[in-house]
């Protein structure tokens, strides 16, 4: 598998800084999983000077961010035709209040996610999760450092689909609604929020009890109601299904949610694909099964 990687200059600048979080607590899972990591030039010199994953061959560099590295990122999540220029995904930890994590080519690359259904992973928790999802999925046995990450019994989880995705949450949400379930506490927008309920209802869930506690409607604020969840550490996972084919009028808002998570990076993590969301829910299945 071929990840691409790049974190903004706070999550690289010292030894606890949250790229190096990550490689401590992944290390190990990247090289089982033999993980090719396609870091852009600052995050790449990073890596090398610190002792995580060194001597590590899947280690791959590319130019600095000033002459078109995570340009590069974007156009091989689309996919380049040589095989080894097609990524898998793209892991950038986002540093909220950097300047450069709004630039074109950093919209491009998550909107290029998105597109492709292929992961996009800004949060040091994201992609924690990530690695054990994939490493579950190779049949490896759960990372016992991974348990808090997974006690989903003690976590909020929020579910938000733009208009032209709620077939698809609610698809989801019926094929994956036992795990769903093992929540503590779902929540959602408006109306993402009362179709979920209306499936649970049909689903013998009992009349009358929400099964999703519902905030606003998505252009009506309830993204940044959601958002101060996750600010308060009050939920801990989101899966946004976004439309990126069209225009939205609470754009602001969608970007809100999206820095509040990375806000708080390791204690959120958040899928905005079907195909992804799909992924980890199947793993979750598996990891919950040999516990
Ligand atoms: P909704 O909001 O669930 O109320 O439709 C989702 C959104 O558009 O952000």
């Amino acid at each position: 598998m071929r990840m691409g990687l790049a974190a903004n200059a706070l999550h690289h600048d010292h030894d606890d800084a949250a790229l190096f979080r990550w490689l401590r607590a992944c290390g190990q899972g990247i090289r089982e999983l033999d993980l090719h990591l396609h870091a852009v030039g600052r995050t790449h010199a990073a890596i090398e000077r610190s002792d995580c994953l060194a001597s590590y061959s899947g280690l791959l560099r590319y130019p600095y961010g000033r002459e078109g590295g995570l340009m590069k990122l974007v156009a091989e999540v689309v996919g380049m035709h040589a095989p080894q220029r097609t990524l898998d995904g793209a892991i950038y930890l986002i540093d909220p209040v950097d300047p450069s994590s709004i630039f074109p080519e950093a919209v491009a690359l998550k909107r290029q996610c998105v597109i492709h259904q292929k992961p996009f992973i800004s949060t040091v928790a994201s992609a924690r999760d990530w690695v054990e999802m994939e490493r579950l999925q190779a049949g490896l046995a759960p990372d016992p450092g991974a348990n808090e990450l997974h006690a989903l019994e003690q976590q909020t989880i929020a579910l938000i689909a733009h208009d032209a995705m709620k077939p698809q949450m609610m698809a989801y949400a019926a094929d994956h609604f036992d795990v769903l379930a093992r929540f503590a506490r779902r929540v959602a927008t408006g109306t993402t929020g009362q179709q979920l309920n209306e499936l649970a209802w049909s689903r013998g869930w009992p009349q009358g009890e929400n099964w999703v506690e519902r905030y606003q409607s998505g252009p009506m604020g309830g993204d940044a109601q959601i958002a101060d969840l996750v600010l308060e550490r009050r939920c801990q996972r989101a899966i946004f299904f976004e439309d990126p084919h069209v225009a939205r009028q609470h754009e602001a808002d969608i970007q809100l949610l999206e820095r509040a998570v990375t806000t708080v990076t390791d204690d959120a993590v958040c899928m905005t694909s079907p195909r992804v969301a799909a992924r980890w829910a199947d793993a979750a299945r598996k990891r919950a099964a040999q516990l």
